[in-house]
């Protein structure tokens, strides 16, 4: 079975292609021609129903992170956060599970929801080879290239990889004399482990072409890591990471060339000045691959309010042109999410590609019409085109006005419905 890639680029149009692009509300060709060109990946899965477009162009999409922790191992609870992103509008999920049974979580999930689901197949390698061969560090190769090509079956669509923590990379992060807020990627804290105790090359990086060989398979999006994203504001586009960032544009031309899907991640806490610069790095360095912002968290300081931070960093940089945000949730740096916090989240994330989209697409139609249903005073119209309108309705349901045009704002008084009196017959050029 040929890949989207390979099939875009031996000019054939595939059912996915045309799904997408009635989705996208563009034409196929167009979603064929950026696949072709690596701007656009199709993240699905294999055997699996929905395929989402995430790219060049299209609406910037939004993924959901689930998983169990070491300490809380509740496979029910993380079906039911999954579930509860889907229901809120995210895009795809990536269930993270570090406890429990790994492959019976990630098949219950896979069957609970119908969106991509993504991983990071390293954690189930790295932590079932404590038991198994008795520390991350014994991990062998095999046992890891095993356990993605099995993740893959299952149907998993798109994975992070940590392909560019490599002796380079980790060397650039010694020479700068390692960082502010340490090292927060625990795939780029396995690896780390993983080579400097081992004295040996990472097992991603040299078998690459392995690697390749089974996301091919499958037509599994290859999502490159980023192992070195900052964790603290004083540590962004430091050496290190960058230095990861030219091994993974490297990488994304390898895996394009093989017919592989490929996106490329971003980093994870940026202060806003440095996002733009970012996002064109990433951009101009993979040759437009698309990006995977993760948040960016824009101060170190909003614990408990994180999401809020992350909704300003995602903005910016879908507005610069990322093409997929990770959500964070309330729960951010403080504590496993529990289901109200992937709510959160998950709404938090929306607004943010949506904000971005408003610049990056120029697609204003939603505000648009919240404007002239606001400026109507007509309620029902207006959360037709919230984001949420449940918490729009509940707010404003919570201690309804005596005049039901307006509402306990200013009540009587209601600028909207005393100027409008004098424009009854204007409506403004679009
Ligand atoms: S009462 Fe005030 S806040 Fe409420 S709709 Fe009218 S102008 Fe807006």
């Amino acid at each position: 079975m040929l890949t989207q890639k390979e099939s875009a680029c031996k000019n054939v149009i595939t059912e996915k292609m045309k799904e997408v692009a009635k989705k996208e509300g563009i034409t196929p060709e167009s979603i064929r021609n950026k696949i072709e060109e690596g701007k656009v990946v199709i993240v699905c899965g294999n055997g699996r129903k929905v395929p989402v477009a995430i790219g060049k162009g299209l609406r910037t999409k939004v993924n959901a992170s689930i998983g169990t922790s070491s300490d809380i191992i509740d496979k029910d609870m993380e079906v039911e956060k999954a579930q509860i992103a889907e229901q809120s509008g995210a895009d795809t999920l990536m269930e993270l599970s570090i406890s429990g049974d790994f492959d019976q979580i990630r098949r219950d999930v896979l069957k609970a929801v119908k969106m991509p689901v993504g991983s990071v197949p390293l954690y189930q390698a790295a932590i079932e080879s404590i038991q198994k061969f008795g520390a991350i560090v014994k991990l062998p190769d095999e046992f890891l290239f095993e356990t993605i090509e099995k993740q893959c079956e299952d149907g998993i669509g798109f994975m992070a990889i940590h392909c560019g923590v490599n002796r380079l990379t980790l060397d650039r992060l010694r020479n700068q004399g390692y960082r502010h807020g340490g090292l927060v990627s625990r795939g780029g804290a396995f690896i780390t482990a993983w080579i400097v105790h081992n004295k040996r090359e990472n097992p991603l990086y040299e078998r690459f072409d392995d690697l390749l060989k089974i996301l091919k398979k499958y037509d599994t999006v290859l999502s490159l890591g980023n192992g070195m994203r900052a964790g603290a504001i004083s540590d962004s586009t430091d050496r290190a990471q960058i230095q990861e960032l030219i091994i993974n544009a490297e990488l994304a031309q390898r895996a394009k060339h093989e017919g592989v899907q490929v996106i490329v991640e971003g980093p994870g806490h940026i202060p806003i000045d440095e996002i733009e610069t970012n996002v064109i790095l990433q951009k101009r360095m993979t040759n437009e691959a698309p990006f995977y912002m993760l948040g960016p968290i824009v101060t170190d300081v909003s614990a408990g309010y994180d999401h809020i931070s992350a909704t300003v960093g995602a903005s910016l940089s879908s507005a610069y042109g990322a093409d997929f945000i990770c959500y964070v949730t309330p729960a951010e740096h403080l504590s496993l999410p529990f289901p109200e916090d992937v709510r959160e989240g998950v709404i938090a994330a929306r607004i943010a590609a949506h904000i971005g989209d408003t610049i990056k697409l120029k697609r204003r139609d939603m505000d648009l019409n919240v404007a002239t249903a606001r400026r109507d005073l007509n309620w029902e119209k207006q959360f037709k085109f919230f984001i949420e309108p449940e918490k729009g309705r509940k707010i404003r349901e919570r201690h309804l006005p005596k005049d039901r045009e307006t509402c306990t704002m200013c009540g009587k008084y209601c600028a909207l419905k005393i100027a409008n009196a004098f424009f009854t017959e204007c409506e403004p050029e679009t």
